[in-house]
């Protein structure tokens, strides 16, 4: 799962995704308003982490119409039903990725381009658990974000406008 723009989840999996948000909108008395379907679209149609502004900057290119405060307040509501959840890389803003049950990974990030890698690793998971015991530690959880250059930045193919978060 790469945000390489080839990250395209299956159609049944983003239909499941849309009917529990719209369930999740009825269950709570919240209108299922055009602009909140369509951020709620933009977010659950894909595999990649978005910033609230490239959700913006997403819906402003289909033509759609959304303040990143709309944005911000509708992602608030996909993360509390569960079908959305909310990282924060250390970049100074957050990013949302659907859950769709995806069990625990980690992520590499690019630090020119921004493009988010996903991976998880046995090994990994069973270092972190060595590590604890080796402090006396009992380990509940933990999160890796490798930081670096993404292939493509390496050798030198802008592929994406970038982040454009910065400073959001
Ligand atoms: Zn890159
Ligand atoms: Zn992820």
């Amino acid at each position: 799962m790469s945000d390489g723009g080839h990250a395209h989840p299956g159609a049944d999996a983003v239909a499941a995704d849309r009917a529990a948000f719209r369930a999740y909108l009825r269950d709570h008395n919240l209108p299922a308003t055009a602009q909140r379907l369509a951020i709620a679209d933009v977010v659950l149609g894909t595999d990649r982490h978005l910033s609230a502004e490239e959700i913006a900057r997403e819906l402003r290119s289909q033509g759609a119409t959304a303040g990143t405060a709309t944005v911000y307040r509708t992602v608030e509501v996909l993360v509390r039903s569960g079908l959305v959840v909310e990282r924060d890389f250390g970049e100074g803003f957050k990013r949302y990725e659907a859950s769709r049950g995806v069990p625990h990974h980690e992520h590499l990030l690019c630090t020119v381009c921004g493009d988010v890698t996903e991976f998880r690793d046995e090994r990994l998971e069973r270092m972190t658990t060595l590590l604890a015991e080796a402090h006396d530690f009992s380990r509940q959880r933990h999160r890796l974000v490798i930081y670096g250059l993404c292939g493509r930045c390496r050798r030198g193919h802008s592929h994406t406008a970038g982040p454009g978060s910065r400073g959001a």
